[in-house]
């Protein structure tokens, strides 16, 4: 989506007249960027009005910046997108207050649960796991396994299969603990069944929670605004959080969830652990969506994967484009050690799928760095890919014990990785305060 739009834009960057016409095109290459992206297609008609109605070519004064004015209507309006108008419920401090998680199997409810108690924990809450899913075998055994490494307490019970009496009896108890933040994990259904929505009814009303949060999948693609707003007939969902983020998800769903809910995104889950939980923030997700990169979340990033003396180097060879191929190793490197390079990537303006294909898996990372273990320490750190004459790549395939298509391979992701790295220019209009400053 981000490159999509990204490239709509920059298109009209390059038109001299920015006129109905040039308008009309970007407007239609967003329009299919967004539904290729899964945001509903009444979503998408909408936005489109309203820009049009934003953008009155007629109406501006000569002299305006039409380009960036149509880059600002675009960006407020995801923003709006986003926003429903109220903030979600937020739980006090020593006063019991109830949170029920809703949302399909497999959605993420379970993992979710114990990251939200954790990062509750964290900020001095007192939190507690009921486990009110008798539905899934092992439903508990995984609760009381995140719970444990959390050390989060937990109420569940192996033999008891009614969850509405499983979900009081853990509120009781919690609240005889004084715990002030009580989380009901319930059970989902791989589809949308009306059993299942009865069950979230009643241990809803039994249980009377202050927030119901409704967790879903990033990837389940169209079926979000169906998805969502079926659990909003059932239940009062007040918060949305958005799982799988870290997989090759598009944001929309984002988009419909909000929509369907009438209820703000909270939190995105990055990944299984309970640290990869990221609160969610309107302005810095669009700019992600748009593919114009997150500066603060990068240099966030940043910090995880590039010792701490070498940070402000990397950010300057980046946003200058001299991208070395020792530099390439490094993440290659980073990435088969730890997986946060991957989050870092995908905060890069336009870079996010790019630079990660599907299928580029370890085997395929190990095999390029196979390659350049057969480079000299000039080659690896030249930026130069002349240098690379047909003795060079034929003495590098035979070192390496590899094939001459495989260190051309290797050649042309590095081209590719370079091509990426110097449209991280826009890391500096970032810097400068242009978009950012929305
Ligand atoms: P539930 O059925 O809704 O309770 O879903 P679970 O919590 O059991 O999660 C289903 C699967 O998704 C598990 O394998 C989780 O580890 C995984 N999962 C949950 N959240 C995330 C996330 O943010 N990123 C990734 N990569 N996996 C996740
Ligand atoms: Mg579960």
């Amino acid at each position: 989506l981000g490159g999509r739009i990204t490239h709509a834009i920059h298109q009209m960057r390059n038109v001299t007249v920015i006129d109905e016409k040039a308008m009309n095109e970007c407007l239609n290459e967003i329009t299919r960027a967004l539904l290729q992206s899964d945001v509903s297609f009444s979503l998408v008609k909408e936005m489109q009005t309203n820009i049009k109605k934003i953008v009155n070519l007629q109406h501006l004064a000569a002299g305006h910046n039409k380009r960036r004015i149509i880059e600002q209507a675009i960006f407020g309006e995801l923003c709006k997108m986003l926003d429903p108008g109220k903030p979600a419920f937020a739980p006090k401090k020593a006063k019991p207050s109830i949170v029920m998680f809703v949302g399909l199997q497999g959605a993420g409810k379970t993992t979710t649960c114990t990251k939200y108690a954790y990062y509750h924990q964290k900020k001095g809450y007192k939190p507690g796991l009921v486990c009110a899913d008798t539905y899934r075998a092992g439903a508990f055994d995984q609760l009381k396994q995140n719970a444990t490494k959390a050390k989060i307490p937990f109420y569940g019970s192996y033999t008891e299969s009614d969850p509405v009496k499983i979900a009081v009896e853990g509120v009781d108890r919690f609240k005889k603990e004084k715990c002030d933040l009580i989380i009901v994990d319930t059970s989902g259904r791989h589809k949308q069944e009306a059993s299942l929505f009865e069950e979230m009814r009643q241990v809803a009303e039994a249980t009377k929670p202050d927030l119901v949060i409704f967790v879903m999948d990033s990837s389940i693609g169209q079926a979000a605004f169906d998805q969502a707003q079926a659990f909003k007939q059932s239940v009062a969902v007040g918060a949305v959080i958005i799982t799988k983020m870290d997989g090759h998800a598009k944001g929309g769903g984002a988009l419909s969830a909000v929509a369907a809910t009438k209820s703000p995104v909270i939190f995105i889950g990055t990944g299984e652990h309970m640290n990869q939980f990221e609160v969610f923030d309107v302005k810095p997700f669009v700019r992600r969506l748009l593919g114009m990169g997150d500066l603060s979340g990068l240099v966030d990033k940043l910090q995880d994967v590039v010792p701490k003396d070498q940070q402000a180097e990397y950010l300057e060879k980046i946003s200058k484009g001299n991208f070395s191929m020792r530099m390439m190793y490094d993440q290659y490197q980073s990435c088969l050690n730890s997986g946060p390079l991957n989050q870092f990537y995908s905060m890069l303006p336009g870079m996010s799928a790019q630079m990660m294909p599907e299928g580029e898996s370890e085997s395929k990372i190990k095999r390029y760095m196979t390659v350049m273990d057969s480079m000299t320490n000039e080659e690896l750190d030249s930026s130069n890919l002349k240098a690379f004459n047909e003795s060079r790549i034929i003495r590098i395939a035979r070192g390496s014990g590899r094939i001459v298509r495989d260190v051309m391979e290797v050649l042309e992701q590095y081209k590719r990785m370079t091509k990426l790295f110097s449209n991280v220019k826009g890391l500096k209009m970032l810097k400068n305060g242009d978009m950012s400053s929305n």
